[in-house]
């Protein structure tokens, strides 16, 4: 896989996880010939039938990571841009913020109606788009040979080797046992290595007050609802304690649809449940026909507990060695459409700092790097986003001023898509150098 050959590792990874962040760090470390082993508890790698969008920044670091994981992006994403490119066009879907006459903004004299593109959101240039997650996976897969992953191994416990070599010692669901020099915990928003690092409590997710119904609409259908253009570029209705997202995906042959809702609790133990369409429709029931109508051609609904992590103390603990890795470090609610995109930004600065290192004592060295160059930027995008579901429900400082909201949502990506993470690279290698 590699295309030139540096010198062996004297370290042996274990990856736990094989969600977008597992996989491609796999593919990252082995592209620097790094040995190592992905453990999935599932029997097989497998996405959700949703979508996620990547926007230029990612897309850019998936080619740094590897041109092929670029490649197998562009394959499965939807390739229909505007010129300047925009992220969401914005309207207000809530009947209740428009008069009688369905204006919601006199702008320039001219009445603002429900319904109507108020402003578009600028994207930036580049490849980018939406995908469904389960082409995107399969794109992964295809980059890491069968011999690196064992399925059906559920991490319960990581404890260290009594040989002081300082190695982690994993043990699994079914009783075996593995020896690694590091485990990096790729596994998820309910991650059992972030409860090993920061203990239980610290560990735990927390209710962001949202949920969000997830479904799909065959883009024919999504033409005749919307209109023949909208569904084809994303789409974002606001309105008091909710919002609607449209975005293309799977190359343009389905519409993506995620619909957010306010509330204080969340009591229900499992976050996936099923929904009634009338119980959905009810939310919605002071929305525009459009917005009622994306919300009933949905293809079996799920309604999505939305949760997120408190920020961690740190992502790395030194003996046994372990080191946490996106929604498992930094798990965010989807506001800013960026949580996939730091677990890529996060693979290509761990990776690239491994491959610098020969021995377990750069190891150490390169998870601390990682640990304060990425722990930053990650935890800013969970607050960030979390504040911008609530701009976007009309709960922020703005309420429901459109115009404050536009100034507002105009700029509040750029810290995320402008970052140049090639500093935040050599930053992370003067740490790693410094400490001797
Ligand atoms: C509604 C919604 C919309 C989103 N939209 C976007 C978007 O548009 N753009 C974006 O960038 N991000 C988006 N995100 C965020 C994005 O989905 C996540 O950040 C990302 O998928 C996390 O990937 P991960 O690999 O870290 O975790 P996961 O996908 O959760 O993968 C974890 C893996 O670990 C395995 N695992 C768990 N526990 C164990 C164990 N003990 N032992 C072994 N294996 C284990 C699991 O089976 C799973 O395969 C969205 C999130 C939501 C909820």
């Amino acid at each position: 896989m590699a295309s030139s050959s540096p010198p062996p590792k004297s370290f042996n990874l274990a990856i736990i996880g094989g969600g977008i962040a597992g996989l491609t760090l796999a593919i990252s470390l082995l592209k620097h010939n790094i040995p190592l082993t992905l453990y999935e508890s599932a029997s097989q790698f497998g996405e959700i039938g949703a979508g996620v969008g990547f926007e230029a920044n990612v897309v850019r670091i998936m080619e740094l990571i590897s041109p092929k994981v670029k490649e197998g992006f562009l394959r499965c994403a939807n390739n229909v841009d505007r010129d300047p490119p925009v992220w969401f066009t914005v309207r207000v879907g809530d009947q209740r913020k428009a008069d009688g006459n369905g204006v919601v903004l006199q702008r320039d004299g001219k009445d603002m109606k429900i319904g109507e593109p108020l402003f578009d959101m600028p994207a930036r240039p580049g490849p980018r788009g939406g995908v469904h997650r389960a082409h995107f996976l399969d794109e992964l897969v295809k980059l890491i040979p069968a011999s690196t992953t064992q399925f059906r191994k559920k991490l319960v416990d990581i404890t260290q080797v009594e040989d002081g070599s300082g190695d982690a010692l994993l043990h699994f669901a079914d009783g075996t046992t593995a020896q690694h020099s590091a485990v990096i915990g790729c596994d998820g928003i309910k991650s059992r290595t972030r409860e090993l690092v920061l203990g239980k409590k610290e560990a735990e997710p927390v209710f962001s007050g949202k949920y969000a119904y997830r479904g799909l609409i065959p883009m024919e259908k999504a033409k005749e609802i919307m209109s023949r253009e909208e569904p084809q570029t994303p789409q974002m209705y606001v309105g008091y304690g909710g919002h609607v997202l449209t975005f293309p995906i799977a190359n343009g042959t389905l519409m993506n649809v995620v619909a957010f809702s306010s509330r204080k609790t969340w009591e229900d133990p499992e976050w996936v449940v099923q929904t009634s369409r009338s119980d959905m429709l009810a939310d919605y029931s002071s929305w525009s026909p459009t917005v009622q109508a994306i919300m009933s051609a949905m293809l079996k609904p799920d309604i999505w507990a939305l949760y997120n992590h408190t920020p961690a103390r740190t992502y790395v603990q030194g003996r046994p060695r372990i080191c946490l890795l996106g929604d498992a470090a930094h798990a965010t609610t989807p506001h800013s459409g960026a949580g996939a995109g730091m677990c890529v930004e996060d693979c290509y600065i761990l990776s690239s700092l491994l491959a610098d290192a020969t021995s377990v004592e750069d190891l150490e060295k390169a998870f601390r790097a990682y640990d304060q160059v990425r722990r930053p930027r990650s935890l800013k995008l969970v607050k960030e986003s979390k504040e911008a579901g609530m701009l976007y429900d009309f709960e922020g400082p703005h309420g429901d001023d459109l115009e404050a909201l536009e100034l507002n949502m105009k700029k509040r990506m750029d810290w995320i898509w402008d970052a140049d993470l090639s500093i935040d690279l050599e930053k992370a290698r003067s740490i790693v150098k410094e400490s001797g």
